[in-house]
């Protein structure tokens, strides 16, 4: 008689992406207006974005958050890099970012991002990533250290950065304004009277308090903050949004339609028209931000170096520096 003993291990089970969002039930799916088009990622700069992202073994925000501007972005060489790994210790109902428990900082990224941005001749990068609240500082110093090499390497290019809240991390936000990046960016994401079932982990008045605290700590920096729209909210609720932004004297404000990434997600409630943006954006200008941009495609880092070039037109034109 033969025995067989089977030795090969039982292939691993993959991770769940979102295990809180397991249990829920599949929410409906509105159809897509016709407004929302994309461009299909083909073109032969999004593959050679994509080379130099695997080469680099980076991640980027475009693919983890399943962005719908990536055929377009990648084509003309801009991603938006996503520092501290690809696992999130939050669980927004919006955000397609896989939530878990993070692996260890790798301390040779802020060398490869800065060499990805030299070898892809960057004229303005933006860098993003996951919440890190199991760090003391919240990945502050990472920040600072990723800033730091990409203007060893490549002195020309400007920085936005777009950051977590780092709620409860004392100092952190400082610490990262003293880094000097030329934009600092940190989304609302939606109004407050969402945060408890949207964005259950983060505080509205912390995230403003934020954008506050960098003005306070260098008023050069530009400040940038962003809310989606089509998530239940009232249109006088994004009015007073804009008006918490201003009174913390943010610079750059975004607006854009949410777009539900699986059916586990918040469901979107509504598709805003072109013309409910176009309004927002002329209030929005009206009550004194430097620049809008308020489409259904917007997204916080869509077009962020030609931007970027706007505002510091604006500002020049606007108050004399
Ligand atoms: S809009 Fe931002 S996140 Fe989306 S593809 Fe462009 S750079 Fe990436």
């Amino acid at each position: 008689m033969v025995t067989l003993i089977n030795t090969t291990e039982a292939p691993a089970k993959p991770r769940a992406r979102h295990p809180e969002k397991a249990h829920r039930a599949d929410s409906p799916r509105l159809e897509k207006p016709h407004w929302i088009r994309v461009k299909a990622p083909v073109s032969r700069g999004y593959h050679e974005t994509n080379e130099i992202v695997r080469q680099n073994k980076l991640v980027t925000v475009c693919e983890e958050a399943g962005c719908p501007n990536i055929g377009e972005c990648w084509e003309k060489k801009h991603a938006t890099f996503m520092i501290m790994g690809e696992i999130c210790t939050r669980a927004c109902a919006f955000c397609n970012v896989a939530t878990g428990v993070p692996t260890a900082l790798d301390t040779d990224e802020p060398r490869r991002i800065a060499d990805a941005v030299r070898q892809m001749g960057l004229q303005h990068v933006v860098i993003t990533s996951v919440d890190r609240d199991d760090l003391d500082d919240g990945g502050a110093q990472h920040f600072v250290e990723v800033i730091e090499a990409i203007r060893a390497a490549s002195p020309d290019t400007t920085v936005e950065i777009l950051t977590p809240d780092f709620l409860r991390k004392d100092g952190a936000i400082e610490h990262v304004a003293r880094a000097k990046p030329d934009v600092f960016n940190h989304n609302l994401e939606t109004v407050p009277s969402n945060y408890l079932k949207v964005r259950p982990g983060a505080r509205y008045f912390h995230s403003i308090r934020l954008l506050q605290m960098v003005k306070e700590v260098d008023p050069t920096i530009f400040t940038k903050s962003g809310i989606m729209v089509g998530l239940g909210e009232e249109r006088n609720e994004v009015l007073q949004v804009m008006d918490d932004l201003r009174a913390a004297g943010v610079d750059f404000l975004t607006i854009g339609q949410y777009l539900q990434p699986t059916r586990k997600h918040h469901p979107v409630a509504r598709f805003v028209t072109p013309d409910e943006f176009k309004a927002f954006e002329t209030i929005a200008y009206a009550k004194g931000f430097l620049m809008v941009s308020s489409s259904p495609l917007t997204r916080s880092s869509h077009h962020a170096g030609d931007d970027f070039a706007k505002l510091k037109a604006a500002r020049l034109s606007a108050h004399g520096y």
